[in-house]
């Protein structure tokens, strides 16, 4: 709850508990011998029924192990928001290297929290030094000291910090929201904020390039996807983020721009000079409107534009549309959203040389960094991209995609239209209506304890320092991963000291206001190599190396080779590294602890996901921001107990919330059974030719209907459920096999076969 800290009047109440004695750090739980260890190993080749069979989460979350009394239990974030990849960190480097497994961050700074504490505070209590936020892990050596958790620096601590917003006393500085909380939100005070809040501002972009193609299916494509982006706006209109302030602008093009004046009471198209050249030009009047008063207008073109009759200039001006977006949204930033159909090829930015086919639209590097330059500029101008590529046609996605990439944009595919048209407006009715969406202009730091420092920044965000990312747009959707290096000063604070990690999030919410959203994590010091296996956490890994593997794809030399192998030898190496470290190696068997026994069947998962396969060779953006979802789930629909079978003696046992959980395997679905295949972007319901009465089918079908829907709920976009009738046909079976990822394929290796490769 958001509470006001007046300034104090002299301190009184009780002292704080124990401020001079250092409390001491409770050891990890796993720090056993190395023999137990042994004990613990999972020998892959042999146990194969590693899934959980029950819940909707295939992997479980790891929380980290508790540092003692002396920490309080919430002191640290959500492991969904924000992860370790180890939860015993490395005293050294060697011990780091030695493990072979990635130290790093997975997060989702901007997710959506059930409790949030919201402190509006006159002083924001930070560190002299390093500028850490006052956080859990700090110690209180007097009512006037706090020693910094990160660097260890005495810092002093404001009278007005000794106020407990909760019992409205003074005193104990440990009862403060900051120091119980692992997440906590500032509100910031006026030495934040940038400027005052600018109207919510929506930039659309569209290209029409492909309306008059020759070709009839080109040219429906392109009619389908105006009419779903024009309905879609116009559903949406009344409920766009912001006040009475927010502000629409609408721009076409082919070969030459089209703008439209709006603030009049019929929208009019403009002859538009040529502003390629010179940016000095003044900009015409009317163009980006506030939607409450131009409402007539907006509606009449929105509804006119599936029909309009476009200036026939062939080509694709995108430079210029995109320069004409970045001028309009210089002074209010926003939010542009650009529909790409063909290739740029006229004015700035256009590609030359020979056009590549679709398919391998990524396989080649960028053309140019115009647009990637660009990305830059819209990044300072707090304006955010996302790119929406519609219809068949070959866009050079490698060289127009950093447009998004690098101003915390997204990139979407619909290249069947109109089949794709329903997915293209729900997505984009998320994109102008989600409950976040006007909490922009973020920038993202993290900082470590002494000895710990960040390597490398991942995800779709311009990185101006190590560990500073800039955020035109924050998402709660958006995930990034963070690598981290040990060095020498690291685990000089000794063993009774967590490493903290801190995160901090400066944006703007929905009033303007500047907040500032803090995680903290605490983890013990691991010094001996079984700790650091027994502390790993397989779901904060794939994290991120599916964040990294996704950045080899867009930047990389190589890219798909590159990606692949570094994904092979993650899988590889840090289980020959465990073998060496238990003595297990030339047992026989596969080793791995226990808490990474998923991780060789994950990074398969990966393998197999479309952007990282070669023959598909398209980069799927969401696969790095749905890391967890990546491993396809297989439900028996017809073994999950109905709640009328249950014992009607014992009211209290509910039959299990969700069906039983398969691993995704043919070998797995018997004839006659129903199952639910959760492929992550897709749902397929996979039914037997004869489903036995009407009354069972249709109970059947509710169930899996309601089944469906909890897992499509915190998807972004639309997830569609796909009917699938199994006969014994080769054919039935095509459309799921790429997503039952332990069989193997003409191109792809089993689960078995992966892991005697691993083996070698
Ligand atoms: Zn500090």
């Amino acid at each position: 709850m958001p509470f006001v800290a007046p300034t104090p009047p002299l301190p009184v109440g009780p002292m704080p508990r124990q401020m001079t004695s250092p409390p001491t750090l409770q050891q990890p739980q796993w720090s056993t011998a190395s023999a137990q260890h042994r004990e613990n190993s999972v020998n892959l080749l042999r146990d194969r029924q590693l899934l959980r069979t029950h819940g909707s989460e295939p992997i479980e979350t790891v929380a980290p192990p508790p540092l003692g009394h002396s920490f309080p239990a919430e002191a640290n974030c959500n492991p969904d928001v924000m992860s370790c990849t180890m939860n015993a960190v490395p005293a050294t480097a060697e011990l780091l290297r030695r493990s072979r497994l990635p130290l790093g961050l997975a997060m989702h700074p901007f997710k959506d929290l059930r409790s949030l504490a919201v402190i509006q505070a006159n002083v924001i209590v930070r560190c002299r030094d390093c500028r850490a936020y006052i956080n859990p892990f700090v110690r209180f050596s007097s009512q006037q000291r706090w020693r910094c958790s990160l660097c260890f620096l005495d810092n002093d601590l404001p009278e007005e910090f000794l106020y407990d917003p909760m019992s409205q006393t003074y005193g104990d500085p440990s009862r403060r929201p900051e120091i119980r909380n692992g997440t906590v939100e500032f509100i910031a005070t006026q030495e934040y904020s940038v400027r005052p809040p600018p109207p919510a501002t929506y930039i659309l972009a569209l290209d029409v390039s492909q309306v008059l193609s020759s070709d009839p299916a080109v040219a429906k494509s392109a009619t389908a996807y105006l009419t779903a982006v024009s309905q879609t706006l116009l559903r949406c209109l009344d409920r766009l983020p912001g006040d009475t302030r927010t502000q629409l602008a609408v721009i076409t093009f082919n070969g030459v721009l089209h703008l439209y004046k709006l603030d009049g009471p019929r929208p009019s198209l403009l002859a538009m000079p040529d502003l390629d050249g010179d940016s000095d030009l003044p900009m015409p009047e009317g163009l980006l409107v506030p939607v409450a008063e131009c409402r007539d207008a907006i509606v009449e073109l929105l509804e006119s534009l599936p029909e309009l009759e476009f200036p026939a200039v062939p080509g694709c001006c995108l430079g210029s549309a995109l320069a004409i977006a970045h001028r309009l949204a210089q002074s209010s930033g926003g939010r542009l959203l650009l529909f790409l159909a063909s290739r740029p090829s006229v004015g700035p930015g256009a590609l030359s040389g020979p056009a590549g086919s679709d398919s391998d639209d990524l396989a080649g590097q960028p053309a140019t960094d115009y647009y990637k330059r660009l990305a830059l500029d819209c990044c300072s101008a707090q304006l955010s991209v996302d790119l929406f590529c519609v219809g068949p046609g070959h866009t050079d996605l490698a060289s127009v995609m950093p447009i998004a990439v690098y101003s915390s944009g997204r990139v979407h595919r619909y290249p069947r239209l109109p089949d794709d048209a329903d997915r293209l407006a729900a997505d984009l009715g998320r994109h102008l209506t989600r409950k976040l969406g006007l909490e922009v202009s973020a920038v993202l730091r993290v900082r470590c304890s002494n000895g710990y420092s960040v390597a490398a920044f991942y995800g779709s965000c311009f990185v101006r320092a190590t560990d500073l990312a800039a955020l035109p747009c924050a998402s709660p959707d958006a995930g990034f991963a963070i690598q981290l290096a040990v060095g020498d000063g690291a685990g000089t604070a000794g063993a009774s000291e967590p490493v903290v990690f801190q995160a901090a999030l400066l944006y703007t919410g929905r009033k303007g206001e500047r907040r500032i959203r803090v995680h903290t994590l605490g983890l013990p010091v691991a010094t001996r190599i079984e700790d650091v296996f027994a502390g790993s956490d397989q779901r904060a890994i794939i994290g991120l190396l599916a964040q990294i593997g996704a950045e080899r794809i867009i930047t990389g030399a190589n890219r798909l080779s590159d990606a692949r192998d570094a994904l092979v030898n993650a899988a590889a190496d840090p289980l020959a590294a465990y073998a060496r470290a238990t003595g297990q190696r030339g047992a026989g068997g596969l080793w791995s602890p226990p808490n990474i026994r998923l991780l060789p069947l994950l990074i398969l998962a990966l393998l197999k996901w479309p952007a990282f396969r070669p023959s598909v060779g398209q980069l799927d953006e969401r696969a790095a921001a749905l890391a967890e979802q990546l491993l396809p789930s297989l439900y028996a629909l017809h073994l999950w107990p109905q709640p009328a079978e249950t014992d009607s003696k014992q009211p209290a046992s509910q039959p299990p919330s969700s069906p039983p959980r398969l691993h995704p395997s043919a070998s797995q679905m018997e004839p006659g059974g129903t199952y639910l295949l959760d492929a992550g972007l897709k749902i397929f319901l996979v039914l037997p030719p004869s489903t036995g009465s009407a009354e069972a089918a249709q109970l059947l079908a509710t169930r899996a209907r309601a089944f469906a829907d909890r897992l499509r709920a915190d998807r972004p976009g639309l997830v569609p459920v796909v009917k699938l009738k199994l006969t014994s046909s080769a054919a039935s079976m095509a459309a799921l096999t790429p997503y039952l990822i332990e069989d193997r394929t003409d191109s792809s290796m089993s689960y078995l076969e992966f892991l005697q490769y691993l083996q070698k």
